[in-house]
């Protein structure tokens, strides 16, 4: 799934909807960036899990780290890293989540993204304790590259 173009289709649909215009070639488009089905649909799961968790709401970027820490481990979520904190992304490592847990070190490839539930689950943590829309994006598997962790990018959907 291309969340990338998909977000940037339904940031023109919604302007087309304001102005009155039309968006059924859009509708199409956001479909294409969808991708695979299944994996639209895990991500709609972790997303929709992720924002019925009780979380803190905060108010200063630099904190979402911590926040999100405690949530991942609180939820045993996975083991977390948290590389890269802006008020754009966060960028994180996550080893043993459920997705790849009966799964690694099986000599299983995948190719590209596989983990697309705990990006649903990560970009509704932060929503929340954020108040911003996200989406995230898993940026290496670990089913992919043989390393024992799976990074995740998260973006703040700020306009
Ligand atoms: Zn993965």
């Amino acid at each position: 799934m291309d969340r990338q173009l998909l977000s940037n289709i339904l940031t023109q649909m919604k302007k087309h909807l304001k102005a009155g215009k039309e968006i059924g070639d859009m509708k199409v488009g956001a479909l294409l960036a969808l991708g695979h089905q299944l994996e639209a649909i895990f991500y709609y799961l972790g997303h929709e899990l992720g924002t019925i968790l009780k979380v803190k709401q905060i108010n200063d970027v630099t904190e979402i780290p911590n926040e999100l820490q405690k949530i991942i481990t609180e939820f045993n979520i996975g083991k977390v890293e948290i590389s890269e904190s802006t008020n754009e992304i966060v960028q994180l490592k996550l080893r043993d989540h459920s997705s790849i847990k009966d799964l690694i070190n099986r000599g299983i490839r995948t190719e590209g993204s596989f983990c697309s539930f705990e990006a649903g689950l990560l970009a509704g943590i932060v929503e929340k304790i954020s108040n911003v829309h996200c989406f995230a994006q898993e940026i290496s598997c670990s089913l992919q590259t043989g390393n024992n962790y799976c990074e995740f990018m998260i973006v703040f959907q700020n306009e």
